[in-house]
């Protein structure tokens, strides 16, 4: 069976993250084990035969067997993500094929570089895979994560992070957020440039490989600044997930 052919998925499990940000789980008649980074198509069809198609990272571990998460915010107007989030249930069948993408992806046993992970929004669900499949592997490998969000409110898996950072293991977690920030915030407050970059990547920057993935705005912004203070751009990955800047 190929990773292109369409499978009928149930939706096992429907988390919210966010006011915006829901977390589904599927179940998959024909898992595969799938890389940290990739992603699955999600395809729409309406009664009249209309077909809607869109890509969505694979937000779980590789480890966990027979289900994925798929992690969706909901895009005002948008077609794909408002169905999921006002119209699908529990128990309901949806069209998924995958995993699918090659270029965007980290495997624990194989790249031991320390890792610069760097997300805006929903960009953080490929990273999460990353960090989730780093601790179910038990892997050491440095990591930081830059995550930039608009408020408190609006950071995806923020508990889960906090736990993950907390474990001591070499993971570092930085936040930014750009809109408003709770009082007695001493993370960062703008948006990612040079200087934030520069603090961030310090320890690891001569050798870390680098993810990028957000809105197309701040991941080609992102990757700008990081060649400017001299990460080669050989190193540096990217992924973007649409048009619009945070
Ligand atoms: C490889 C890949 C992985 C992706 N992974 C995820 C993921 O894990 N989680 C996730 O939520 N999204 C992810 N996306 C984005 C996703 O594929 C859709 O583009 C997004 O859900 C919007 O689809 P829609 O049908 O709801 O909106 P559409 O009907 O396509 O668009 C409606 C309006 O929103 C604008 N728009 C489209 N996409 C975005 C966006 N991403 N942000 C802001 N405005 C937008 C459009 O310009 C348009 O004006 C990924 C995209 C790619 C290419």
């Amino acid at each position: 069976m190929s990773v292109l052919e369409w499978q009928i998925a149930t939706v096992r499990e429907i988390r919210p993250e966010t006011a915006k940000v829901k977390s589904f789980t599927f179940a998959l008649p024909r898992w595969m084990k799938h890389r940290a980074g990739q992603h699955y198509d999600l395809r729409l069809t309406a009664a009249d035969g209309y077909r809607a198609q869109r890509s969505y990272s694979i937000a779980s571990a590789p480890e966990r067997e027979g289900a994925i998460d798929l992690t969706i915010e909901h895009v005002e107007d948008g077609e794909v993500s408002t169905f999921m989030h006002e119209t699908v249930t529990t128990g309901d069948r949806i069209e998924l094929r995958g995993p699918i993408g090659g270029y965007f992806v980290w495997d624990a046993a194989t790249q031991a570089a320390p890792l610069l992970l760097i997300a805006g929004g929903s960009g953080v669900v490929p990273m999460m895979s990353m960090l989730r499949h780093r601790a179910a592997a038990g892997a050491r490998t440095p990591a930081r994560l830059l995550f930039s969000s608009r408020t408190i409110d609006d950071v995806i898996y923020r508990e889960e992070l906090d736990t993950l950072s907390k474990k001591r293991d070499g993971l570092d977690v930085f936040h930014t957020l750009t809109r408003s920030q709770p009082s007695g915030w001493s993370g960062f407050a703008r948006r990612i440039d040079d200087a934030m970059l520069g603090e961030v990547s310090g320890p690891i920057a001569k050798e870390a490989l680098v993810f990028i993935c957000g809105p197309t705005a701040l991941v080609e912004s992102a990757a700008s600044s990081l060649e400017r203070i001299g990460i080669p751009a050989a190193r540096i990955k990217t992924e973007r997930f649409g048009p619009t800047g945070t």
